[in-house]
């Protein structure tokens, strides 16, 4: 990966990381409303389309995307106002509750509105505000949302998955992060090297670890680093699923069997690699020659 591109000065990065920080706060803030509803709005797809094909009446015939309808307390049906849909102030000021009903709100919508701001900064920081800073923040946003899709739903969906993948080769078309054959080659053997392990493991024990939402997932992030990263990303998905997958099941929180989903793993560490790839690479060939 080559030196960030600067739009501004140098001097300037710490006021554009802040502003990105910013944006984040608000985009974490779109971003709570986009977990929440693509699986939604994917159910709502797959129930129309049966009741369809079997010439039922249409179960779902009123206007529900990422616009419509407004956000609404699910208890009460109070309507969020702009004062009550500032990131995490809001959250802070009317005490985690409800303005009208008080029903606790979840602690999660701040904390990834939190979570996208820092980040925003951090990449920012990181890439500059060039293109590959601006490119940076679309992963980053697609990988958040993916995350917590994942954790809620066992789903990685193609809407976002895809559009990832070909973000990537588009933005390595003139070499954003890696040269294109690099790309090419990261978003094939990324789908195929989770897909090989997906068999291996089924034929071994007869269960599925995984989901193709998975492959497509890595090969996305073959696409935007390129192949040489996808040993790192795999080795770094499989050493942090491992431990807390392990320490979730001596807690008892989580039976043997259970599904763990992968994505937030591989999301994670796909961040780690573009944040860090290089020293993870330089690492890597100390350790192993
Ligand atoms: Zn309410």
């Amino acid at each position: 990966m080559s030196e960030p591109s600067l739009l501004f000065a140098p001097a300037g990065v710490a006021l554009v990381s802040l502003v990105a920080g910013l944006f984040g706060l608000l985009f974490g803030s779109f971003l709570n409303v986009v977990i929440h509803r693509i699986p939604k709005m994917m159910q709502r797809e797959s129930d129309n389309y049966v009741a369809s094909e079997s010439a039922q009446p249409l179960p779902h015939t009123d206007r529900y995307n990422l616009m419509l309808p407004r956000s609404a307390c699910p208890q009460c049906g109070h309507q969020i106002t702009a004062l009550e849909n500032i990131p995490v102030l809001s959250y802070l000021w009317l005490r985690g509750r409800c303005s009208q009903c008080k029903t606790p709100i979840s602690a999660r919508y701040p904390i990834i509105e939190l979570v996208t701001g820092l980040l925003s900064a951090g990449v920012i920081w990181r890439f500059g505000s060039g293109w590959m800073g601006l490119s940076s923040l679309l992963f980053l946003y697609a990988l958040i949302a993916l995350t917590f899709i994942d954790l809620d739903t066992q789903l990685l969906p193609d809407d976002i998955t895809l559009p990832l993948l070909w973000a990537g080769l588009l933005l390595n078309l003139n070499h954003t992060f890696v040269p294109l054959h690099e790309a090419v080659l990261g978003a094939a053997a990324g789908y195929l090297s989770l897909w090989a392990i997906y068999w291996l493991f089924k034929l071994a024990t007869g269960k599925e670890g995984m989901g193709y939402g998975d492959f497509k997932l890595l090969a996305a992030l073959g696409a935007w680093m390129g192949w040489t990263m996808l040993p790192i990303i795999i080795l770094l998905s499989s050493l942090v699923g491992a431990v807390v997958g392990i320490s979730l099941i001596v807690l008892r929180r989580h039976g043997r069997n259970q599904p763990i989903p992968f994505g937030p793993y591989l999301a994670g560490a796909g961040l780690i690699a573009l944040m860090h790839g290089e020293q993870l690479a330089a690492l890597s060939r100390q350790l192993f020659g």
